[in-house]
C-alpha cells in the first residue's frame, strides 16, 4: 500500500512521471495496461486497488482467447494517477522509454480482491477496450527456498471463460 519503492527508483525532477499519493478509490476500480518500450518490449498491467495500482510487468502481449496465459512479474505499487500517464522517460532514468496506453477501463473482482491478491489467485472481470471478460492473475509457487521478494514473484495472467460453464448433463 505504500509507494515507498515506486519513488525510490524515480528522479521526479527528470521524468515526467507521475510523483503520486494514495489516492482513494472512486465506485469503478480503474485497470490499465501501458504498452512499455524500455530495454525489453513490456506490457504494464495495472489494477485499481486499496488507493493504488497494483502492477505486474507482462514481457509478451496478453492475448483475449480463453486458456492463454502471460508470465506477468509483479513489481511495485503505483499511485493511482499513473493510470492516466503516458509519455517518454528520459535516457539513463529509471524505465527509460516510451510508454503508450494500450488499454484502459474498470474491472470487477469475482469475490474478495484483497484475499484473493494475498493469496495470489485474483480473480476478475475486464471492462476494457482491448480486454474484456474473465481474467486471472495466479501467483507461481516460488523456485528455491532463498527469502521472498514479494515486489518480484512471478505471476500468470490467464484468460478465462467470461461466465461460468452451464452444468453439463453426464452421460451415463
Ligand atoms: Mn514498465
Amino acid at each position: 500500500m505504500s509507494l515507498t519503492t515506486y519513488r525510490r527508483k524515480r528522479d521526479f525532477v527528470h521524468t515526467p512521471e507521475p510523483r503520486g499519493r494514495t489516492g482513494r478509490s472512486a465506485d469503478r476500480r480503474s485497470f490499465v495496461i501501458q504498452r512499455h518500450a524500455a530495454t525489453r518490449l513490456h506490457y504494464d498491467f495495472r489494477l485499481e486497488l486499496d488507493g493504488v495500482l497494483k502492477s505486474w510487468a507482462v514481457p509478451r502481449e496478453p492475448k483475449a482467447v480463453v486458456g492463454e496465459k502471460r508470465l506477468a512479474v509483479h513489481v511495485e505499487d503505483h499511485p493511482l494517477e499513473y493510470g492516466s500517464f503516458h509519455g517518454v522517460i528520459p535516457e539513463g532514468h529509471y524505465g527509460a522509454g516510451r510508454v503508450e496506453i494500450w488499454d484502459r477501463g474498470w474491472w470487477e473482482p469475482v469475490g474478495d480482491p484483497r484475499a484473493g491478491y494475498r493469496k495470489g489467485s485474483l480473480k476478475f472481470v475486464l471492462h476494457g477496450r482491448r480486454l474484456r471478460g474473465g481474467w486471472a492473475l495466479v501467483r507461481m509457487r516460488p523456485r528455491g527456498e532463498g527469502p521472498r521478494d514479494s515486489a518480484k514473484e512471478n505471476w500468470l495472467l490467464i484468460k478465462e471463460r467470461d461466465a461460468p460453464a452451464p452444468a453439463r448433463k453426464r452421460a451415463r
